[in-house]
């Protein structure tokens, strides 16, 4: 699971990203309004974390033009203004629940987590590719039925994949879905974990991992 998170003070952000990530969750951050924006309109997350006010645009003008453009990313806000006009302001312009700073991290966990678990006709809940099966909310995989055990990253890399069938993605589009965007670690990282997810793939025949030379990999869903 990938979220966004736009949140100005950056202690508190650090300290959020820390614990997210403690509990398995991949995230972005921006510390500004207009470009935390961007990235909402431009990348895949599976939910934002949106402080209210922030130095350039407010909370709740990000909403109003992500719903505008009839986007559909469950959003969360933390807002220090614990005035119930403010809430009901943020939920009805299309925020999904929100939270009064300060809060407990334990809280945020939760509440991140159930609206997550909410049916969303938006989010497919199953991936479904030839023989390959991926349960985004159990993380369980499947190749003709039978369950494949990967780790979080393999799941990851995997899941990335199976969003862009026959697709090729570069190592960079990869390393930025799978992993994180400040990711800072050693560069051939993808092409390890596309080692390890060939690996187990092939023990159950397909579907294949394709290299393409000079740009990156693909799901292959050619026999
Ligand atoms: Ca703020």
């Amino acid at each position: 699971m990938k979220l966004l998170l736009i949140e100005d003070e950056a202690s508190l952000a650090k300290s959020l990203i820390k614990g997210l990530k403690e509990e398995g969750f991949v995230v972005d951050w921006s510390p500004v309004g207009k470009k935390g924006l961007f990235m909402a309109k431009t990348q895949p997350y599976d939910l934002l974390v949106l402080d209210w006010m922030l130095p350039d645009i407010t909370g709740l003008e990000i909403i109003q033009e992500l719903r505008q453009e009839q986007s559909k990313l469950p959003i969360l806000i933390l807002t220090a203004k614990e005035e119930l006009e403010f809430k009901i302001e943020g939920l009805e312009a299309g925020a999904d629940d929100y939270l009064t700073k300060p809060f407990d991290f334990n809280e945020l966990i939760a509440r991140i987590r159930a609206i997550l678990r909410r049916p969303i006709n938006y989010r497919e809940e199953i991936i479904r590719i030839g023989e390959l099966s991926l349960n985004l909310t159990t993380k369980e995989v499947k190749v003709a039925g039978i369950e494949l055990k990967l780790s979080p990253k393999e799941y990851s890399l995997l899941e990335v994949l199976a969003r862009h069938p026959n697709q090729v993605l570069s190592r960079d589009q990869l390393l930025e879905q799978a992993w994180d965007h400040n990711y800072e670690g050693f560069s051939n990282v993808v092409d390890v974990y596309i080692r390890y997810l060939r690996n187990k793939l092939k023990l159950l025949g397909q579907p294949k991992i394709a290299t393409v030379r000079g740009f990156g990999y693909k799901l292959d869903l050619e026999r």
